[in-house]
């Protein structure tokens, strides 16, 4: 799970971390009052979305010369009417993808000023199953950029979690990003506040960049971006409370309602699947014969009849399905209950793309005579290979 940057700088402050003074505005009317809260003589207005990039993305209708995400205003009411610009309007980045994303907060921050800008993260390396560090100089900028051009500009290493961190950590970020003299006092503290916050919370992610340098030597993070294990927030509500659904894919959404392992993608074959291993083996061979799946979806080994009926329903959203495979095999799983739902979810959400069934294991003969008497048209599949020949022929012609 992903949070705000204003809200992973309040995280942040309360570790003790070097951030700039700040409000969150979710009407244009608050604007002015908030940024009247902060002296100036610079102010940065700074749209709130789940995504990178915002300084060098441009707005959807955008007028020409018109300025990004992130703009700085030189008076109160100047950054009041940029914040008034901003608001409800659809930012393009990089990440957001070519759709954008709707801005529905603001973020007006006490402006800082800049000798250096450097990059720094936190994260968890699968590789060496441990916490990462990653610094660079070249702050500010696309750190894949950075990785793909110039890849000695990048540091990284790993904490021992045996032994823990040490200054030494701290002084080896410090070093990789240029510091000198009290600086590198700073970078240790840092260090010790980023890697006691991102292990307390649960992160998975933890991005500043930029870190700068100030013209007077000081350290201040002035980006941040923050995400977490969906698997550990159950042990942090304060983190849950953050949670901005507006954000999320709608379609993962409800599948997390429902309890349900769906990952939206870009093809035009839905999968209904049980097992992770088999959603993938499903995935694979889609792929093989041809065609693109539109989704990751594993209905887990208890799914029940409502589940499957709901996790049909999700695929059926997409208007990029083109057809759908249904590939079972029951252990856990009866493949009656499988479908008795699929039969249930077209009675409800209705069928207008070819539906391909391919139903194996406990209680087979039950689940095969449910779907045939069902009135469906269902295409029925004998196994794996036959089941995904059937489905990309059925779309593809
Ligand atoms: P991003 O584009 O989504 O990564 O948003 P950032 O918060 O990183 O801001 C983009 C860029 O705006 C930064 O790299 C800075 O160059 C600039 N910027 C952000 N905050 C300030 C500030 O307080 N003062 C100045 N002078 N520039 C800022
Ligand atoms: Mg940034």
């Amino acid at each position: 799970m992903n949070i705000h940057e204003y809200q992973a700088k309040a995280l942040l402050r309360s570790y003790g971390a070097p951030v700039s003074d700040g409000r969150v505005v979710l009407k244009a009317e608050e604007a002015k009052t908030a940024a009247g809260e902060m002296d100036g003589p610079l102010w940065v207005v700074k749209a709130q979305i789940h995504a990178g990039g915002r300084g060098k993305g441009h707005f959807k209708e955008a007028e020409a010369g018109e300025k990004g995400g992130v703009r700085l205003a030189k008076s109160v009411s100047e950054a009041a009417e940029m914040a008034k610009q901003m608001l409800g309007r659809t930012l393009i980045t990089h990440q957001t993808g070519p759709a954008g994303k709707q801005v529905n907060r603001i973020y007006i921050e006490d402006g800082s000023d800049i000798a250096r800008e450097l990059y720094l993260a936190l994260l968890v390396d699968r590789q060496s199953s441990r916490i990462s560090f990653v610094a660079s100089t070249e702050g500010g900028m696309d750190i894949e950029e950075v990785a793909a051009k110039t890849p000695e500009k990048i540091v990284s290493f790993s904490v021992d979690p045996a032994s823990g961190l040490s200054d030494f950590h701290g002084r080896r970020v410090a070093f990789a990003l240029g510091l000198t003299g009290g600086q590198v006092k700073q970078c240790v503290s840092l260090i010790k506040i980023l890697y006691k916050a991102f292990v307390e919370k649960d992160m998975e992610m933890l991005e500043i960049n930029p870190l700068i340098v100030t013209p007077d030597g000081n350290l201040k993070c002035l980006d941040a971006k923050m995400g977490f294990d969906g698997n550990a927030l159950y042990r942090h509500a304060d983190i849950m409370a953050l949670r901005d659904e507006t954000e999320e894919d709608p379609k993962e959404l409800a599948a997390s309602k429902f309890d349900l392992n769906y990952i939206a993608l870009d093809g035009e074959i839905g999968c209904m699947v049980n097992g992770a291993g088999l959603a993938m083996a499903t995935m694979d061979i889609i792929k093989l014969y041809g065609a693109e799946p539109a989704n990751f979806l594993d209905v887990g080994g208890g799914a029940t009849k409502e589940k499957v009926t709901e996790a049909f329903k999700i695929i059926t959203s997409d208007p990029n399905v083109k057809g759908i495979l249904v590939n079972i095999f029951g252990g856990i799983m009866r493949c009656d209950v499988i479908a008795e739902g699929v039969v249930s979810a077209v009675k409800e959400v209705g069928l207008k793309v070819p539906l391909v069934v391919r139903l194996e294991g406990t209680n087979v003969e039950e689940g095969k005579a449910i779907i045939n008497n069902s009135g469906l048209n269902v295409i029925a599949a004998e196994n794996l290979k036959d089941g995904a020949q059937k489905i990309v022929k059925a779309v593809k012609g």
